[in-house]
């Protein structure tokens, strides 16, 4: 975004992604931990576990979807609880370049992100059904 260009407003973020990434198998368990830990305690859609890159993603990661009522309450659980893993957290836009290259959020080292796949607006997304039942406070 060019300097002189006027603010975004935050009615443009849709939703937000955390993706959690691991690359040993110690990571994936570690990733697991973290990932029951969410679902007990936050409404997201948890996404499939995706063990070879995917898209514009360099490591193996799942997908945490979440409304920004969401927010507050799961980032900061995030950053408490990451336990050395990389987390990206990018809000979706529907400027999907945009969003993980000028907008994220990262935890940890900062991944490549192979942005030749990501266009630079997206269609919207879809919404977010959470598939999680929290039974936990965070
Ligand atoms: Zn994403």
């Amino acid at each position: 975004m060019p300097a002189s260009a006027p603010p975004l407003n935050l009615d443009r973020i849709q939703s937000y992604h955390a993706h959690i990434y691991f690359g040993t198998p110690e990571q994936r368990a570690i990733a697991a931990t973290i990932r029951d830990e969410i679902g007990q305690r936050f409404s997201v859609q948890l996404g499939h576990w995706r063990d070879q890159p995917v898209g514009p993603q360099a490591r193996g990661m799942y997908q945490v979807a979440f409304m920004p009522g969401e927010f507050a309450r799961l980032v900061p659980w995030l950053m408490l609880n990451r336990r050395g893993l990389t987390i990206l957290v990018h809000p979706n836009t529907g400027a999907p370049k945009a969003d993980h290259l000028l907008h994220p959020l990262w935890f940890g080292e900062v991944l490549d992100i192979y942005s030749a796949v990501l266009p630079d607006h997206g269609e919207p997304e879809d919404d977010i059904i959470p598939n999680t039942q929290p039974s936990l406070s965070p």
